[in-house]
């Protein structure tokens, strides 16, 4: 745990006791700070209080007491509307700050060298963070990650100057952090979303843009009008500025040109993504590149950045490759829980046993009408299987499984009876997955356990 001494012996208010509310209020305490936590959900507070931690409502607190109050990320800071927690402390003047901002300060304080790289973007910020952790942990290096993705950050491991801290960070958490000085800051891309939250497209771009403006080092993707033009602006403003394309040549910074990633200063080729099966797609060349960009700035060779590109084992339900049964390879996309997330699946991939489905988001699956002449036949489970189908029309063989068992053992027989070399059976849903599992995560461990229930398969290494 990192403990929170910066607010030592003064008053703070807590609001939204979830996973990282907890281990905040446990990092403060542990810093002698005197906190008092709250929540809308009683079962919340409950728990907390199990644990020792002072819990009160917070309506019946003097704010001019407290210093400032830690906010979840989740709870509305100014869309649709302030949550009243927040309206209380803006009429008394009290600053709101979240846990990435106590990390940056304590990190400031503490141990001021210990690399710290932050994340941003609208997609790819946990498969580049992870990526970025797994090149410098294989390279050796004392390595943390957590923010946005796994650990909360006050739950990672204490601060020292040769420990690398590799966070991602949402859009909500970046609100809610005035003082985010990274070291090296990671702006991947942009395209509208949770716009419910932010109001509007400028005021989403402007937080984002916050977190690689106070950055020693901004990498920033520049094959989005957005990012361009933030970039540019940046690189005006005298600030350090390193872009990055996924698919174009550059004058500075790294760009990935058929699978080679390159150094555009010099030309030279810093490492190479061919034959990444954890790595496939453009989408993922944007990522590999900026994950590149960081590890080079924090100092990794380019032998220690090939190694780790080649070992990376790709993160749990997104193109996970989940293992072989004779020659079709399993693939765990279950993350893909719309028709926009399941595109880079459907564009990676030649020869696909599609299994789709679960509770249909708008617009059901439209738009992947591009990539139906990869899907060899669709397997459709789940409400939206009709739906679907109705779509699918006379372009693409499907059947409607029901169920993701069956699915299973349907696609991998027609796969392996084709005459493909390199057939896939892809579980990439565009779906919700609340109609017959808990969450996304179930229903991809559900179809791995599937997979590797089935005789001969061989799983691959690193996919659990
Ligand atoms: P995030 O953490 O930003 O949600 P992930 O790394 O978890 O992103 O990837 C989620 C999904 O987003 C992937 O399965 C893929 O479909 C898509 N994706 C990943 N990286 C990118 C990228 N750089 N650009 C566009 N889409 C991406």
């Amino acid at each position: 745990m990192i403990k929170v001494s910066t607010y030592r012996n003064q008053k703070l208010a807590l609001f939204g006791l979830g996973g990282s509310g907890l281990a905040t209020a446990k990092a403060l305490i542990a810093g002698d700070c005197d906190v008092v936590c709250f929540d809308d959900n009683p079962a919340g507070v409950e728990k907390a209080r199990a644990q020792g931690i002072n819990t009160q409502d917070l309506r019946d607190c003097d704010f001019s007491e407290f210093a400032a109050l830690v906010l979840a990320p989740g709870v509305p800071l100014t869309h649709p509307k302030p949550h009243w927690v927040v309206e209380l402390a803006k009429s008394a003047g009290v600053p709101i700050i979240g846990d990435i901002e106590l990390f940056a300060r304590e990190r400031q304080a503490i141990a001021p060298d210990a690399p710290f790289i932050a994340i941003t973007g609208t997609n790819g910020k946990s498969t580049t963070a992870a990526l970025i952790a797994h090149m410098l942990g294989h390279a050796g290096r004392d390595v943390q990650l957590g923010g946005n993705i796994g650990r909360a950050v006050l739950s990672l491991d204490a601060l020292k100057s040769d420990r690398f801290y590799v966070v991602e960070v949402s859009s909500y958490q970046i609100d809610l952090a005035p003082n985010l000085n990274a070291g090296v800051g990671i702006l991947l891309n942009l395209s509208p979303d949770h716009l419910d939250r932010h109001g509007t497209m400028e005021r989403y771009s402007n937080i984002k843009k916050q977190l690689v403006a106070k950055a020693e080092t901004a990498i920033v993707g520049v094959d989005d009008a957005r990012c361009k033009a933030i970039a540019d602006e940046l690189a005006d403003a005298g600030h350090n500025v390193l872009p990055i394309s996924q698919n174009q040549p550059l004058k500075a910074g790294i760009y990935a040109q058929d699978s080679r990633l390159t150094d555009a200063e010099t030309g030279d080729v810093i490492a190479s993504i061919e034959g990444v099966g954890s790595l496939r797609g453009t989408h993922n060349a944007q990522n590999a590149v900026a994950a590149v960009a960081a590890c080079r700035a924090v100092g990794l060779s380019n032998a220690e950045i090939q190694a780790g590109l080649k070992s990376f084992p790709g993160l749990v339900h997104r193109m996970e490759q989940v293992g072989h049964l004779g020659k079709v390879l399993f693939v765990n996309d279950s993350k893909a829980t719309n028709a926009e997330a399941a595109a880079p699946a459907l564009a990676s991939f030649k020869h696909i046993y599609w299994i789709a489905g679960g509770l249909a988001k708008e617009g059901g699956i439209e738009l992947l009408n591009p990539w139906f002449s990869r899907i060899a036949k669709a397997y459709l489970i789940g409400e939206a299987a009709p739906a679907f189908s109705a779509t699918l029309g006379d372009s693409v063989p499907f059947e409607i499984s029901g169920e993701l068992d069956a699915a299973i053992e349907h696609a991998s027989k027609d796969a392996g009876n084709s005459s493909f070399e390199d057939p896939v059976v892809l579980l990439s849903p565009a779906c919700a997955s609340f109609d017959q599992f808990p969450n996304f995560e179930q229903r991809g461990f559900a179809f791995k356990n599937s997979a590797n229930a089935l005789a001969g398969f061989k799983p691959i290494e690193g996919s659990s």
